[in-house]
């Protein structure tokens, strides 16, 4: 176990959100420390193809902050870690982390040298499930820090070790030990962000038993170049490239039985991913259900241009069932047509769930000192020294979630300056 005895600001939670707020923390000086569970930073935005409403990729914004990250030895990152205790007060925490052990030291140049030996599959996470990796993997094309990691449940160990053999550098260590730490910290930024709600809980939707529908996530991903696909937007079930695509907006939101609440942002996800069907197969068409339109600010002008596309409809009107042809993957979407006062039946090749945002502090223990509202967005304490930053607040895009985590960040300072 190491004691850290300078005071720090904690992040906990290493998306866009945390990784701001700790920037802001250590660029005015002060220290800050990142706690992140999986193996690497980047959070939600990793897995963006691009982003709204510029349609530029993440990836540009993520490199930036790497960058500053690698520049500033005033923070210090921890993946595969997670906050077990936190103890005391406003200006004076003590933090006990639990850092999972990864297997891959930093000895690892991430030569792939170890993947091509490596005889076990598994689901890959960052592509929600859609291709596997070995046991042995590279987090995502731009992981930071740049190393392999070894899932532990699917991995034989010592039994199998060919990965150890394959590895020049000699980076693969299957003794690796869970480590503690204990932190002192002034102030927490709680920055633990979102995850998709589960879509195989709308039963008349499809999802998990129809291949060929998939959720707002997964597509983010079957249109990335470093997706399953490379890039190439192909539909499960047979690989065929989806000419009539159907986008469900407000999937499970604004429904007592699923979210009751609005997610914000999958209106204009939605949009932009109209555009990658739109710029990839230029004879597709596409088919828009909603509840409403919620876009707000500049978005508007991004919605108007998409409206102007005579490929493109959009009808007022919730979906009630999806129905498959067994034989041919191909979809049949029935959905109410609020403005035609009729039944619409849309055949599709792929249809897009727009599924809302859940915060993960919902479903995780959180510290005592950490407030949450009904639907486990966390609120922060009174006394501002948790403080909230990103996604794990409300449903919000990235400009948001990062003027809430720099907020965030200088109020961390501002508390360790007083005490
Ligand atoms: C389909 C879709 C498309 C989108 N596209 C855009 C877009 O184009 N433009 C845009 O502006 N916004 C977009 N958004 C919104 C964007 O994803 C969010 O604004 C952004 O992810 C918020 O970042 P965050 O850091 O708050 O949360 P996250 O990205 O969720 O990051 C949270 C981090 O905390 C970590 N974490 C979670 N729990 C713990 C824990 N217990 N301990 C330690 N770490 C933990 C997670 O692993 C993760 O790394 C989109 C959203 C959706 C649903």
């Amino acid at each position: 176990m190491t004691a850290d005895n300078e005071k720090c600001v904690l992040v906990v939670g290493g998306g866009i959100g945390g990784i701001s707020a700790a920037l802001e923390v250590a660029e005015a000086g002060h220290r800050a420390v990142i706690v992140e569970k999986t193996p690497s930073l980047g959070g939600r935005v990793a897995g963006m193809h691009k982003y709204f409403p510029k349609l530029c990729p993440p990836t540009c914004g993520l490199e930036i902050n790497y960058r500053r990250l690698k520049a500033n030895p005033r923070v210090e990152v921890l993946v595969d870690a997670e906050l077990a205790k936190l103890e005391g007060g406003p200006g004076d925490y003590t933090a006990t982390v639990r850092v999972r052990p990864r297997m891959v030291n930093d000895k690892c140049t991430a030569c792939n040298d170890c993947v091509a030996v490596c005889p076990v599959e598994r689901p890959n996470v960052h592509n929600y499930g859609l291709d596997n990796t070995k046991a042995v993997y590279l987090p995502q094309r731009l992981a930071y820090p740049m190393k392999y990691a070894i899932d532990t449940s699917v991995c034989p160990g010592t039994s199998c070790a060919k990965c150890v053999d394959a590895c020049k550098p000699g980076a693969i260590d299957l003794g690796m030990k869970e480590q503690t730490r204990t932190i002192r910290a002034s102030a927490i930024v709680w920055a633990t962000g979102w995850k998709p709600y589960d879509a195989s809980r709308i039963q008349n939707l499809g999802f998990g038993r129809i291949k060929n529908v998939v959720t707002n996530v997964m597509f983010e991903r079957m249109a990335a170049t470093d997706g399953p696909t490379g890039g190439k937007i192909r539909r499960p079930s047979d690989g065929k490239e989806p000419k009539r695509v159907v986008f469900v907006q407000c999937a499970g939101s604004r429904d007592e039985e699923h979210l009751p609440y609005c997610s914000a942002v999958c209106c204009t996800a939605s949009l932009k991913q109209v555009c990658y069907v739109r710029e990839a197969y230029p004879d597709s068409k596409v088919e828009v259900f909603y509840i409403d339109l919620r876009v707000s600010g500049t978005n508007e002008d991004f919605l108007r241009r998409v409206q102007a596309d005579s490929s493109v409809a959009f009808n007022k009107g919730k979906v009630g069932q999806i129905l498959e042809n067994p034989q041919t993957g191909d979809l049949t979407v029935v959905a109410e047509d609020v403005e035609g006062c009729t039944v619409k039946h849309v055949e599709a090749d792929l249809v897009v769930l727009a599924t809302g945002l859940v915060p993960e502090a919902r479903d995780i223990d959180v510290p005592s000192q950490l407030v949450r509202d009904e639907y486990g967005f966390a609120a922060g304490d009174g006394a501002k020294a948790v403080d909230v930053a990103g996604c794990a607040k409300a449903p919000a895009d990235v400009v948001t979630s990062v003027r809430a985590a720099t907020a965030a960040g200088i109020r961390g300072i501002q508390l360790g300056a007083r005490r």
